[in-house]
């Protein structure tokens, strides 16, 4: 990837993404294709680890093509990396499965609705992706950012200075500048999670659905197995982080107990090997509504705290806000206005688009609180082909979530016969 950084082409830049992760990656494949040169800049060199349950959903492959047309088809292309996932297997607390297609009639020539790779895979395709005549790539590179009334000023480690109008901030869940505009890791609105890879994991499903196992000693919050390529397998645990202080969980000793323990997941470990130790990383979740612009400056993915309260989904959340944030900025470059009135229209588009599903997303959450409400849903999807192919729709047709506005859908849903 190293190839693919060049020097400071110039001294101003309309626009500086910091953060060359998926939203960064989508605000820049964005401004690309507006024609809007700009300055990208990660602290990281690329192909990086970042910890993730590498689960790439149908969000994922519609925000793609919005940023960048056609490079959804590329991503699917790359087979040996990228395995194909056709749907969800959510288990409830009782143990029983639900399993929802993403595709009401898949057919083997259509492009799979999801995908699960490595963090590192998927993002180094972005970057690469990203790399254009109107982006500058700075990578490796831990540049000091200060936000000043008529303009950013970037000073590179060797003390260089290059300046830009505006600011997008996409370097995640520990941004400095979030914090510093006052967006706090609030642990009632914070997950903690951990990522394992392990290998030889059995029972998995042909079609690569993931699975997530509500186990009632770590609720709100799940145990996943999600497949991979080369019979590897991304298996983790997430949880609410003011539960975790409450309950006084500890989240490596939880996961270990479930491997080893659970009465049916531990059989599908019993050849299995770990590829490494546990790691831990935050998901700042977007169940609560934040100003997430500013002056000259606009925040965008795990910064902006976007992550589903719910699935714990944020790569498909960061991308969207990545386009939002591109569209928000060509439109301040083109009107020279960068104040923070003028681009509050983006905290508008991004909490119009995804603001419903994340306000849903927010009360399944608290519904998992009571395993029994889950176990009736779950056992309610088992016997009815009408909620599974609605289950179904939602995930083929994003804009459909937009259903998730009206109570009287649920009600519908869960009381018709
Ligand atoms: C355990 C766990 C499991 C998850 N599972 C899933 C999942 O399966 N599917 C899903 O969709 N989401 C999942 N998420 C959420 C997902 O990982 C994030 O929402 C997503 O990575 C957000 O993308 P981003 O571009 O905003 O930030 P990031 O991916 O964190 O990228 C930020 C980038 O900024 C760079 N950076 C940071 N600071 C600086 C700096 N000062 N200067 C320059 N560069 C900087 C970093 O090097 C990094 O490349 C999970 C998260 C966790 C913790």
């Amino acid at each position: 990837m190293r190839s693919q950084e060049k020097a400071l082409g110039r001294s101003h830049y309309p626009v500086c993404i910091l953060g060359a992760g998926p939203s960064g990656c989508s605000a820049s494949l964005h401004l690309t294709q507006n024609g809007v040169h700009h300055l990208l800049i990660d602290k990281s060199t690329f192909p990086r680890d970042k910890i993730c349950g590498d689960a790439l959903s149908g969000k994922v492959v519609y925000a793609l093509n919005r940023v960048a047309p056609g490079l959804s088809a590329k991503l699917a292309s790359i087979s040996t990396e990228f395995l194909p996932s056709w749907g969800i297997s959510f288990y409830a607390p009782n143990g029983k499965a639900l399993q929802v297609p993403f595709k009401q009639n898949p057919s083997p020539e259509q492009m799979a609705p999801g995908f699960i790779a490595t963090r590192m895979d998927f993002d180094a395709f972005l970057v690469k992706s990203a790399a254009s005549a109107y982006a500058d790539l700075v990578l490796g590179t831990d540049a000091h950012i200060r936000i000043h009334e008529d303009r950013i000023e970037i000073t590179m480690p060797d003390g260089k200075v290059v300046t830009a109008d505006m600011l997008i901030d996409a370097s995640g869940a520990h941004s400095r500048i979030a914090r510093e505009y006052g967006i706090e890791v609030d642990k009632n609105h914070h997950c903690a999670g951990l990522r394992q890879y392990w290998q030889g994991v059995e029972g998995l499903h042909p079609n690569g659905f993931i699975e997530l196992h509500f186990i009632k000693d770590v609720l709100p919050g799940y145990f996943w197995i999600f497949p991979m390529t080369n019979n590897r397998v991304n298996v983790g645990i997430g949880m609410l982080s003011s539960k975790v202080s409450d309950k006084k969980v500890n989240l490596k000793n939880e996961l270990a107990r479930i491997i080893e323990t659970h009465p049916e997941i531990s059989k599908r470990f019993k050849s299995a090997e770990p590829l490494e130790s546990p790691k831990g990383w935050g998901l700042p979740l977007g169940s609560k509504r934040r100003q997430i612009s500013f002056n000259r400056l606009i925040l965008t993915g795990d910064a902006a705290s976007l992550i589903d309260p719910f699935t714990g989904e944020g790569i498909g959340n960061g991308m969207i806000s990545g386009y939002y944030a591109a569209e928000m900025a060509v439109d301040a470059t083109q009107q020279e206005r960068y104040d923070a009135d003028f681009l509050s229209k983006y905290d508008e588009h991004v909490y119009h688009h995804l603001g419903p599903e994340l306000a849903m997303s927010h009360k399944l959450q608290q519904m998992v609180n009571y395993p029994w409400l889950f176990n009736f849903v779950v056992n309610k999807g088992q016997k009815s082909k009408e909620f599974r192919t609605t289950l179904t729709a939602m995930f083929e047709n994003v804009d459909l979530r937009t259903r998730f506005r009206d109570p009287r859908f649920y009600l519908k849903l869960l009381f018709n016969k």
